[in-house]
């Protein structure tokens, strides 16, 4: 069987551009929105739209090295779709969404209509946690509601780090044929030279799920940047990855503090808690609940 690029597996490939002034983070993320859209059971443009949030996200969470670190990205444009909240760590990611069953019709050239789902009016909020200290937390307003363009305004006012992004996914009645994004990052003292260069090939990666349908990241690589001394770094897989567990949905039962678990030990007899992110259903009887009660709640 030939292998079909949107077959291949879901990765990152790090790259170097123009003698080391520019980044370039590359991503196939076709498994992971399938994944987000078989256990969300969501529309076609849910599923668009959950991807292109999973792929922006997952670029922030692999930039981050400590093993303890985490980045939320929450997206919240006054949409018919509702709030969405993705995490990653490392290049692991889950997500929820508040309404994945909306759907609506596409836009006259064939697109998903991303912004008609989230919204266009509101913010994109990213939490930086370290596992240690206080979080980092950094908002900006929607640009679009499209994702990639509200990505590059993230990281160009909250960052400081002029970037261009650009996401996509090819989604047909549940079925996802192409997934992924291209981030490219100015570094420190970029010259402006290369600034614009940069500025010029933006257009080249707007039909990005196209390209990531057609060719492997290796070739997209090549095809982009080959004349701009790239260098191929390193590459990370990327999945989808719940890390709920029942001793985190015990933890939560128990911040809720004594008074409220009286009341459902007394009212409802067990609690049930059931992941937004993955759907799992952690059961806790009157037994557990009284445990956790003789505990000391600590
Ligand atoms: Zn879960």
């Amino acid at each position: 069987m030939i292998n079909q690029p949107f077959n291949e597996p879901d990765a990152l490939l790090r790259m170097a551009i123009c003698n080391g002034e520019a980044r370039v983070m590359l991503m196939r993320t076709t498994q992971m929105a399938q994944k987000a859209g078989d256990l969300h059971n969501a529309s076609d443009v849910a599923i668009a739209a959950m991807s292109r949030l999973m792929t922006g996200t997952a670029m922030l969470g692999v930039m981050m090295k400590e093993d303890t670190a985490n980045t939320t990205v929450i997206v919240d444009g006054g949409g018919p779709g509702g709030r969405m909240t993705c995490v990653a760590h490392g290049g692991n990611v889950k997500i929820s969404m508040i309404n994945p069953k909306v759907e609506l019709p596409a836009l006259p050239d064939g697109r998903p209509d991303v912004s008609g789902l989230v919204g266009r009016e509101g913010m994109l909020t990213v939490i930086r946690d370290y596992g240690v200290g206080e979080p980092y937390i950094g908002k900006t307003e929607l640009v679009s509601g499209e994702l990639g363009e509200d990505f590059a305004a993230y990281y160009t006012s909250s960052e400081q780090t002029p970037s261009i992004v650009s996401l996509g996914a090819i989604v047909h009645e549940g079925m996802v044929l192409s997934a992924g994004g291209v981030l490219v990052q100015a570094m420190p003292g970029c010259s402006r030279k290369t600034l614009e260069m940069l500025d010029m090939r933006a257009m080249l990666f707007s039909g990005i799920s196209r390209d990531l349908f057609e060719d492997p990241l290796d070739d997209l690589a090549d095809r982009w940047f080959r004349d701009m001394d790239m260098v191929k770094l390193d590459r990370q897989p990327l999945q989808y990855r719940c890390d709920c567990s029942r001793q985190k949905a015990l933890r939560m039962l128990k911040s809720i503090g004594r008074e409220q678990l009286l009341e459902i030990l007394q009212e409802d007899h067990g609690a049930e808690m059931t992941c937004h992110f993955c759907h799992t259903t952690h059961t806790f009887d009157e037994n557990d609940l009284k445990a956790l009660l003789a505990s000391g709640m600590n």
